[in-house]
């Protein structure tokens, strides 16, 4: 028999397959799976050795010691093998026409005997049958090893209720030794997990799933092998045990005075329930049997099927068989030999329970998953858990993870797509304004080159039509043409001035100079006819700004240029500095004819202009954009140009910060 332990577990993780789908965890009636790293990994400590997990994963993260090998090397050796069938197996091997078969398969794998574990739960059902009779206090019956498993971790305290009355697996053993031999060899092949781990007295323990696999892999077939039954001793009504209410149905004639005392339940809901209910003494038994699994006829170590009453009905059927044919004479002879055998078993304690939590510390949980009123408290068991409480407790024992709460981890989810749109609409008007930059740099270059190639010429032109203009009669018209040429020119020049400023590879000479003066100074000196009014208003704390003053005063006297443009029937302008945190905002509006939809988005773009040829250059806004932008700053524009819906008219903001210099 192995040892099972921490370092060799029944039961454990396949590393990685996990998909955390936390159906085991839903599963495991122990809570013996704790989630880390999004990877469910199963507690050996915690562990009842149930199978459940093996039953529920679909993706085979759950495994559990495989004795093929270790049987193999037995029956390989020079031992006397003997092989103890649970009674399960027509359960199973469904496909087995005849039970005999079955058996003649098993012995071809090598054993010498093969023996049925019913005859087993025969002598067992007569000791509980006794024990019954000669006890009022409550008899847990001892047949399942992971409720077994279960009471002992998690219900110490009716550890002293469990029949200490062995298993009919150890039973069969036991009587095995007694018949052929002390020495001999035993293997258990069953339904069970749990049972690897029962009882050091067994050598090995097979699943059916296992026993299928030696089948397949020696090619053993029923059409190959000479039916032979089982050896002795045969079983009588045992064989009905795996089913539930088996075990009870092989103790008949109880006596009717316990019957309404009487508990049998399989399953994992409710199992649980009637421990929590026969230990909060509310309700008083005298005998109960639970079952892990639906009966023995659903373990985890048979292969995976839904039909559980197809299968009973393959029991019953074997079972009614088996009775017609059996020697009642033998059998009984076969009871009293064995009438006196030890079957006594240790069970002892290990408790398991984990510590209870405070309150508070369970608020703060619950707290960090969004639940604090009763509205949040969805208990939709998606985590595994069947409360939020339950599933914040078991994240204080360390056992589960706060993203195992769907309703939370969904809402996480959305804040982080809000958190990644916005990201992605900041990226975009980033990458717009790349772009218009890295236009704007093109033009630059074009517009340098341009201007420099041109600048030469212009110069020629304007010094010779002077020289000519001065040779010439001022009243000629030879004189009148050359001075519309000199005039073209010096408009050229200017236009080439332009694009040289807005072409400069221009550097910010940052000094801390006094913006509100330099404000004032520039929207005192704007050109403007009568019926334009100024308004001026600071709201700085401290003038002193860190700007590279000419550029700055080009960006205001443009922008006031513009705005005056804009007003033909006059209006007001008005300059205002404010400041946000380290930021200073400068506001330049008017009340004029405001930019249309459609030309919003050009006016910054080089020679876009509205003006009519000789009055617009188009260069003005690109040029401010470009200073603003060396000052680290911002430039947004807001306009207005729908007179029925109200005041028409243009706000410039530019934000630069207070102290370029420090950034
Ligand atoms: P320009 O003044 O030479 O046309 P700008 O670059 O200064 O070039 O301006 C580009 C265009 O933006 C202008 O032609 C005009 O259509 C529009 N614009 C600029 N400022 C204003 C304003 N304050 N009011 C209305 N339109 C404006
Ligand atoms: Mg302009």
């Amino acid at each position: 028999m192995q040892q099972f332990s921490e370092h060799r577990p029944l039961v454990y993780t396949v590393k990685n397959r996990c998909r955390v789908c936390y159906t085991c965890v839903r599963d495991c009636p122990a809570k013996a799976i704790k989630i880390i790293n999004g990877q469910a990994e199963v507690i050996t400590e915690r562990c009842i050795a149930c199978g459940s997990c093996v039953k529920v994963c679909s993706q085979g993260a759950k495994a559990f010691y495989e004795s093929i090998n270790p049987v193999e090397d037995l029956l390989q050796s020079t031992e006397k093998v003997i092989a103890c069938v649970a009674p399960s197996f027509p359960a199973e091997f469904t496909g087995i026409k005849d039970y005999r078969l079955f058996v003649a398969m098993v012995k071809q794998l090598g054993f010498d005997k093969v023996v049925e574990v019913s005859f087993g739960a025969d002598v067992v059902a007569k000791k509980y049958k006794e024990k019954l009779k000669t006890t009022d206090e409550l008899v847990i019956s001892s047949d399942c090893p992971a409720i077994v498993n279960y009471i002992r971790h998690y219900y110490p305290d009716l550890v002293p209720n469990i029949a200490k009355i062995a298993s009919p697996m150890m039973a069969v053993d036991r009587i095995i030794r007694k018949e052929y031999g002390k020495e001999v060899k035993t293997v258990f092949i069953g339904p069970c997990i749990a049972k690897k781990a029962e009882s050091d007295e067994i050598d090995e323990v097979l699943t059916f799933t296992e026993l299928r696999k030696m089948f397949e892999q020696h090619e053993i077939k029923q059409q190959n092998v000479n039916a032979r039954d089982f050896d002795p001793p045969f079983a009588g009504k045992g064989a009905l045990f795996p089913v539930s209410r088996g075990l009870l149905q092989n103790i008949d004639k109880l006596g009717e005075e316990i019957d309404n005392d009487i508990l049998v339940t399989h399953g994992h809901v409710n199992f649980k329930d009637a421990l929590e209910e026969v230990a909060s003494g509310s309700i008083k038994l005298k005998y109960l049997e639970m079952l892990s699994c639906d009966g023995c006829i659903m373990g985890p170590g048979m292969s995976k099927s839904k039909k559980r009453f197809r299968r009973q009905s393959k029991i019953v059927n074997y079972v009614k068989d088996k009775l017609e044919n059996l020697d009642t004479e033998k059998w009984n002879k076969d009871i009293k030999k064995f009438e006196n055998i030890d079957l006594s078993r240790k069970i002892e304690a290990k408790d398991r329970r984990l510590a209870k939590h405070e309150e508070k510390d369970i608020a703060q949980v619950l707290e960090s998953m969004g639940k604090k009123e009763a509205k949040d408290f969805l208990n939709c068991g998606a985590c595994g858990y069947s409360t939020c409480m339950e599933h914040a407790i078991a994240i204080i024992d360390g056992l589960a993870e706060t993203e195992m709460c769907l309703p939370y981890t969904i809402e996480q989810l959305h804040n982080s797509f809000e958190k990644i749109n916005h990201s992605k609409s900041k990226l975009n008007d980033a990458r717009q304004a790349l772009e218009h930059s890295e236009k704007l740099a093109g033009m630059g270059q074009l517009s340098a080159g341009i201007a420099h190639e041109l600048n030469n010429p212009l110069g020629v032109i304007t010094m010779y039509s002077n020289i000519l203009k001065e040779e010439a009669d001022p009243s000629s018209t030879m004189y009148q043409d050359l001075e519309l040429i000199s005039e073209q020119a010096e408009r050229c020049k200017g236009i080439v001035g332009g694009l040289l400023n807005f072409a400069r590879k221009n550097q910010v000479r940052l000094t801390e100079c006094n913006l509100e003066q330099l404000a004032k100074h520039s929207l005192d000196s704007v050109i403007r006819p009568d019926n334009i009014d100024l308004k001026f208003l600071s709201e700085l704390q401290n003038p002193m700004v860190w700007i590279d003053r000419d550029q700055i005063t080009q960006v205001l006297t443009n922008l006031e240029k513009n705005a005056v443009e804009a007003m033909p029937n006059g209006g007001i302008i008005s300059v205002e500095l404010t400041e946000i945190e380290d930021n200073i905002k400068l506001t330049v509006s008017d009340t004029g004819t405001g930019i249309s939809q459609e030309n919003i988005d050009k006016i910054f773009t080089p020679f876009f202009t509205t003006k009519g040829i000789g009055q617009g250059t188009g260069l003005g806004l690109p040029l401010i954009y470009g200073i603003v932008k060396m000052h680290k700053g911002k430039i947004n524009v807001e306009s207005n140009n729908n007179p029925e819906k109200g005041k028409t008219g243009t706000t410039f903001i530019i934000s630069i910060p207070r102290n370029g210099k420090a950034l």
